[in-house]
C-alpha cells in the first residue's frame, strides 16, 4: 500500500473534535443557551480514523 505520510490517529475531518457545541442562538427559558451537540459524520464523534469499509478498492 503505497501510503508514505504519516497516518495521525486523529480524524481528518474533525481534527479529534468530534462532537462540537454549536450554539443555536436561542435560548432556554432559564436562561442557559440551546445547544446542539453535533458529531462529525467521518468518525461519528469518536475523534478517531476509522477505517473505511471497503478501503482496499481493486481494479477500476
Ligand atoms: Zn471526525
Amino acid at each position: 500500500m503505497p501510503q508514505h505520510t504519516p497516518s495521525p490517529r486523529v480524524c481528518r475531518d474533525c481534527d479529534g473534535h468530534a462532537s462540537a457545541m454549536v450554539t443555536t442562538g436561542t435560548r432556554h427559558p432559564d436562561g442557559t443557551r440551546a445547544t446542539l451537540r453535533v458529531l462529525c459524520p467521518a468518525c461519528k464523534g469518536t475523534g478517531h480514523r476509522v477505517p473505511a469499509a471497503g478501503l482496499a478498492r481493486v481494479g477500476r
